[in-house]
């Protein structure tokens, strides 16, 4: 008992004396094993425990299991040698079934204090795994003392002496392998323990270290937000601010607390807070761990601030739920310079408005919301104004400027909230009209409101401007269209427009685009023409009604083209206007007259009073070396002057007063007449009339057509010859087509006639077959009508037949509109 044996990495421990203890029950009986037992026992629980209780229960143990099972050993041998078993055999069988029961046994009685001092019952698990090795211990100390007992009682007790040492050393040995085993588990044991606590303080300086460099990086994210140059703000995932810094503050000219009260949302423009909600909810849902938008802010002081806005989730340690972090980043200069170029892009400089691009983007844009919804209806109306270039070729370049911001602002003041004002190029304004599901009325009603606002003149630098628009409208239902198309269709329904007159306005219409390639045509055909020299004068006989004679001729074009026949003047004349050909037409009508009226004078004396008209256009006004030419073609045909009258219309006469006055005045130096075409269509103020070197009115068809003495025309009519007479002009009245018109003008006392009533154009030939015979006849008439005054000077002539005619004629041509 105080050399126990202990088995390494187990609680088991087992003596080499019950060896000795159960030789001793073989050899001398159960009494001598029970005082064995008992005082190994106490050994035992004098080394192992301080305990009375134990020291005492061991032994008792002890003792009683060794009585019990000493007895029972006895029993058991004495049976077997009496049921024939041999003595050795019987003597080992019964060694081992005691071995046995004195492992059951002895250590029950021990276990069975402990655990009724803990008050529950023992698994057999756990007593096999606890008392196993004591089995095994008992059954080899069982075995071995009964091959000493066989051999105490073969060879006598020196047997046992050597058996001892044998067994001594045994036991030695293998307490020195068990104390070597235990001896190096320690050893593991103290380094595992050793390694344990070294582990411990090791993770314990980490996490110490890490406390550390977290406060460290704690402060230097605070100080980095607090100091940073951009916006930030830490945002709760419901959209709050929770911290913001100082250039956040500065940025919205808030202070912290003022931002600190209100969400996130609320720090940018109306508009965009939903984009901003939605960005905040893609950060919440986890689809993104960041986003970027560019918004517009609201300085306090009322200005516009831009930020852009990088949001990113932000999990800082210890939070229990994931900030937003924000940063904003004030691109405001960036976008304000993006808003200057982009102004550029789509604005006219000179007047602020909308230019071609912006207009076309816009137009784009109204095409697919008709696309979308066809009852969204819209129309493009260009608008060319007239006068811009004229102003600005003769008062500089400021003066048309001006003019043209002055249209502008009254264009502008006209329009519709929604309509788009733009100007394209010069003198030509567009508008972009959205009339939702009215129609193209809304459309005729704003061109007209522009006319109207027109009839106004425009004032520039004290400069009274008669302008007006030529305005082309072209609906978006009338054909599907591009927004470019559509823009080439308004300007085309605006040259129809101008082409129909001034201040005008003209819907589009397919069929423009025929006439447009018509007039194309119909411009290339002419420069031909008037290269090849196809294009000839007609003359227009014009009388003086009282005395009635041939006065002098309109020189009119006429165009004999190979294909198309005779075009009338009425068709190529606008033409030639608007292709700039005008000039060039001009100079043959007025070589062709001038050498004609040369040819009839030099042929016929009495041919030397009479003049020729030519019709100028506007544009010759306008033509630098106009003068001159005249000049030249009166001095090459060694005509005087004043047998050559130039008419020009009123509109154009009036368009053209301040370019032409030079020129005017220049032919009125040179003795050239001038005549106001169709008077009474245009509006000349009596001022220009007294001022200009106008020697002629030719008062319109259009008046003489109403003629009937009682008519508002009549009155008119009535007043031009009076305003004529009174400011010593010679006046024409053409059209005349009836007795009754001639009559009328006759009592009005009108100087001049021109009609189809007394002769219709006529070609030279024509002139020439029927010149030199009006020329005798007038003679002969006036020289006759004194005689027709005279009743007995008409009976003289009576029988000269010929002359007879003449005195009827005279007499016919005196009654009321008559020419015989
Ligand atoms: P206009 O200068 O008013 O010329 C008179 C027009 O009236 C001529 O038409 C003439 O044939 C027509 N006419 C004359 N008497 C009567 C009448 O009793 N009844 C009717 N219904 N018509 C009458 P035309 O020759 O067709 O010329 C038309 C216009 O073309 C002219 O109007 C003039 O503005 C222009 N034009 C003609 N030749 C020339 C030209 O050589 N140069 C320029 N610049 N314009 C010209
Ligand atoms: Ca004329
Ligand atoms: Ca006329």
């Amino acid at each position: 008992g105080l050399f126990p044996l202990r088995v390494p990495k187990t609680k088991t421990s087992f003596a080499v004396g019950d060896i000795f203890i159960f030789l001793l029950l073989l050899l001398y009986g159960p009494f001598a094993a029970v005082v064995a037992a008992t005082a190994e026992a106490a050994a035992c629980a004098w080394r192992t425990s301080t305990r009375l209780t134990s020291r005492i229960a061991g032994p008792a143990a002890a003792a009683v299991a060794m009585l019990l099972c000493g007895q029972f050993f006895v029993v058991m041998q004495s049976t077997l040698v009496r049921w024939g078993l041999a003595y050795e055999s019987a003597i080992y069988a019964a060694t081992l079934v005691f071995a046995l029961a004195y492992f059951v046994v002895s250590p029950t009685l021990v276990t069975t204090v402990i655990y009724l001092k803990r008050w529950r019952a023992p698994s057999l698990r756990e007593w096999l795994t606890t008392f196993g090795w004591l089995g095994m211990g008992y059954l080899a100390s069982a075995s071995i003392a009964t091959i000493l007992h066989l051999a105490f009682r073969q060879f006598g007790p020196m047997s046992v002496v050597v058996a001892v040492p044998m067994i001594g050393m045994f036991v030695a040995s293998l307490r020195v392998y068990f104390s070597q085993q235990e001896a190096a588990e320690r050893e593991a044991a103290e380094r595992a323990s050793i390694e344990r606590a070294d582990n411990a303080e090791r993770e314990s300086r980490t996490a110490s270290a890490h406390l550390k460099d977290l406060e460290l990086s704690e402060r230097r994210f605070q100080s980095a937000f607090a100091h940073a140059a951009i916006g930030m703000a830490l945002v709760s995932p419901d959209g709050r601010l929770v911290q913001v810094n100082a250039a956040l503050c500065a940025m919205l000219g808030l202070a912290s607390a003022e931002l600190l009260a209100r969400p996130l949302v609320k720090i940018v423009d109306t508009e965009q807070a939903e984009e901003l909600a939605q960005m905040l909810s893609l950060l919440r849902s986890g689809a993104a761990d960041r986003a970027r938008r560019d918004m517009r802010c609201q300085h306090a002081f009322g200005h516009e601030v831009w930020a852009s806005m990088h949001c990113s989730t932000f999990a800082p340690d210890g939070a229990t739920e994931p900030l937003l972090i924000l940063q904003a980043f004030d691109i405001t200069a960036q976008r304000q310079a993006e808003g200057r170029l982009q102004h550029l892009a789509y604005h006219d400089v000179l007047t602020g408005l909308a230019n071609r691009s912006k207009l076309l983007e816009a137009l784009q844009r109204a095409l697919h919301a008709h696309q979308a919804d066809p009852a969204r209806l819209f129309s493009v109306l260009h608008l060319s104004f007239d006068r811009f270039k004229q102003l600005s070729d003769s008062f500089g370049r400021g003066v048309g400027d001006r003019f043209l911001v002055a249209v502008a602002l009254r264009i502008q003041s006209l329009m519709r909230p929604g309509d788009l004002l733009a100007r394209l190029e010069g003198d030509d304004f567009a508008i972009l009209a959205q009339h939702g599901s009215e129609g193209t009325q809304p459309s005729i009603a704003l061109a007209e409101r522009v006319h109207r606002a027109f009839a106004a003149p425009v004032l520039v630098d004290e400069i009274e401007s008669h302008t007006n628009a030529s305005i082309g409208i072209r609906c978006v239902e009338s054909e599907p269209a591009s927004a470019d198309s559509m823009l080439r269709d308004a300007d085309l329904a605006m040259s129809k427009a101008r082409a129909d007159g001034r201040g005008r306005h003209a819907l589009y219409d397919p069929k423009l685009h025929q006439r447009a390639s018509d007039q194309l045509m119909l411009e290339s055909d002419l420069r031909r023409a008037l290269a090849e020299q196809q294009i000839h004068m007609a003359f227009q006989p014009v009388f003086s009604i009282e005395p009635h004679r041939i006065a002098g001729f309109e020189a009119l074009a006429r165009w004999q083209h190979p294909v198309r026949g005779a075009v009338s003047p009425a068709d190529f004349i606008p033409v030639a206007e608007q292709s700039g050909l005008i000039t060039q037409l001009t100079y043959a009508a007025l070589t062709q007259a001038c050498a004609q009226l040369q040819a009839w004078r030099s042929r016929l004396p009495a041919a030397a009073e009479l003049f020729v008209n030519v019709n100028i256009a506007g544009q010759d006004l306008c033509e630098a070396g106009f003068a001159d030419f005249v000049r030249d073609i009166l001095a090459r045909h060694a005509l005087p002057a004043r047998c050559l009258t130039l008419e020009i219309t009123e509109t154009a006469l009036m368009q053209q007063l301040e370019l032409g006055s030079r020129t005017l005045a220049r032919l009125r130096d040179l003795g050239v007449g001038l005549s106001v075409d169709d008077f009474g269509t245009g509006y000349s103020s009596l001022s220009h009339l007294s001022k200009l070197p106008i020697n002629s009115l030719k008062i319109d068809r259009s008046f003489i057509d109403k003629l009937d003495g009682v008519s508002m025309e009549s009155e008119i009519v009535r007043a031009v010859i009076q305003l004529g007479q009174a400011l010593g002009k010679r006046v024409v009245a053409e059209g005349i087509e009836t007795p009754g018109q001639l009559a009328q003008l006759r009592k009005l006392d009108c100087g001049y006639a021109q009609g189809f009533l007394l002769a219709r154009p006529l070609s030279v030939a024509q002139v020439d077959a029927m010149l030199p015979e009006a020329l005798a006849v007038q003679t002969l008439v006036e020289q006759h009508a004194s005689w027709c005054d005279d009743p007995s000077t008409a009976e003289q002539t009576a029988d000269d037949s010929a002359l007879c005619r003449i005195g009827h004629a005279a007499q016919l041509a005196k009654r009321p509109g008559g020419l015989a």
